[in-house]
């Protein structure tokens, strides 16, 4: 198979970047496809700590291409500082490739993000305050600036006095603010400038070098950041990202057509998380949450935020199954739940009194859900396996109780944040 599209399955943080990692060892060209930088991971090569937010993970292989396409939203500064950091640790970027149709998250973008966030006060979204649905609503809108218009100054500096004189009403009318630095016209123009200069080596037609590659046979691996039930159509409306973080999302956001996508890998994580507020029937708010957030390390990585925890929704699961057309699932942390009891998969719901095996549309009646559980025997801990037959019987019981309920095989399984305690049951790309 040489496309790939890997997904996240769940509400993000399911550990797509490892299992994304893992697969980059393979794909000679690595993409992404959507999300700005709010995604992120930090990958650790031989004792050495490199923190991505933008950049995919195979940027670390000098071999492989790496390709930021135009369904991305690029904070242009925060990108440079990317470029620059990995130089500094002696790393070659000459393997990126920028899509110049990506639009920009520019500061006054950072500036409307948090104001908003602050407005809604508790019904606040839980973003990551980076801009990035700001710089969404402007591509939609059509006033957006694109990664081109860096170097047609005339352009640039009428779309930036248009934008500016926009955004300075918002968010001095609006929000009764202010924001000098991030609506200071020359200020703002003096620095783009500066930045193209550092981003004009990557550029290329994105979709084009996809589309060569694929034609000569190359594993091409579509990288996706965040989670199915935060896609802005099919995820927990109005608690979701601003872009389509689905197996279609790769397409639109590649430019690639759907035919040439030959699988869809979902990440599920063995039990669920989400960050900030929305639908979450099977959270468990008291001590046992707390133990699997502590465990599991669910606090964010930026803000620190303690993400909400509970049990393994398969209702969810299947669902995102369904709006990716997964082939494949990779389940990571199964080695969290070690050493419970028991442990529980929810495998339906009762709303209003009535029992439901699939997702409400309309998530106000996916709170209302009160979760349906089958209980399972635990398993002890997992250090040190490696192969599927060295699982305990109870862990396997897991997940073949997954398969059974999605429909679809489990390929990978990872017991361990290091590379190593990956299971392969079916080797991909
Ligand atoms: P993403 O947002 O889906 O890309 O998630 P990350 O790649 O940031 O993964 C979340 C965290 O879980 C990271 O710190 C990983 O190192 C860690 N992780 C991934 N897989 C496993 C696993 O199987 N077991 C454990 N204990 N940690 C894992």
């Amino acid at each position: 198979m040489s496309a790939i599209v890997v997904v996240g399955g769940q509400w993000g943080d399911e550990g797509k970047g490892k299992i994304t990692d893992y697969l980059a060892q393979r794909a000679d060209l690595i993409v992404r496809y959507q999300g700005g930088n709010n995604a992120g991971h930090t990958v650790v090569v031989d004792g050495a700590e490199y923190k991505l937010h933008l950049l995919p993970s195979g940027i670390l292989h000098s071999n492989k291409t790496c390709i930021i396409a135009s369904g991305v939203v690029i904070d242009p500064f925060t990108l440079a500082e990317e470029i620059r950091g990995l130089e500094r640790q002696g790393l070659t970027t000459a393997n990126l490739v920028i899509s110049p149709l990506a639009h920009l998250v520019l500061p006054y973008h950072l500036e409307l993000d948090s104001l908003e966030e602050s407005r809604r006060g508790p019904r606040a979204l839980g973003t990551t305050r980076r801009g990035i649905g700001p710089a969404y609503q402007d591509k939609t809108a059509r006033t957006g600036l694109r990664v081109a218009d860096l170097f047609d100054l005339d352009r640039l500096a009428i779309k930036l006095a248009e934008a500016v004189a926009e955004k300075a009403a918002i968010i001095r009318n609006v929000y009764g603010s202010d924001a000098p630095e991030a609506l200071d016209i020359a200020y703002l123009g003096r620095r783009l400038r500066e930045i193209a200069e550092v981003l004009r080596p990557y550029l290329a037609d994105t979709s084009a070098v996809i589309d060569a590659a694929l034609r000569e046979g190359k594993r091409v691996l579509f990288e996706g950041a965040q989670g199915t039930l935060l896609d802005l159509d099919f995820g927990t409306y109005p608690y979701v990202t601003s872009s389509h973080p689905t197996a279609g999302g790769a397409c639109i956001g590649a430019g690639v057509g759907p035919t040439r996508i030959d699988s869809v890998l979902g990440v599920v994580k063995a039990y669920t998380s989400r960050v900030g507020d929305g639908p979450f029937p099977t959270e468990l708010a008291g001590k046992l949450g707390q133990y699997i957030r502590d465990k599991g390390h669910e606090y964010g990585t930026t803000t620190g935020r303690p993400r909400r925890c509970g049990w393994l929704d398969l209702v969810l699961v299947k669902y995102a199954a369904r709006i990716n057309g997964m082939d494949y699932l990779a389940l990571t942390k199964l080695d969290t739940l070690a050493e419970l009891p028991e442990v529980y998969l929810c495998t339906g719901y009762e709303l209003d009194g009535e029992e439901i095996d699939d997702v409400p549309l309309d998530p106000a009646d996916l709170e209302r859900c009160v979760p349906r559980y089958v209980k399972l025997e635990g398993w002890p801990a997992l250090e040190g396996v490696r192969a599927y037959e060295e699982l305990p019987s109870a862990a396997r019981r897991y997940i073949e109780l997954i398969e059974d309920f999605v429909g679809v095989e489990v390929c990978m399984v990872s017991v361990g944040r290091e590379r190593e305690a990956t299971i392969i049951r079916r080797e991909l790309l």
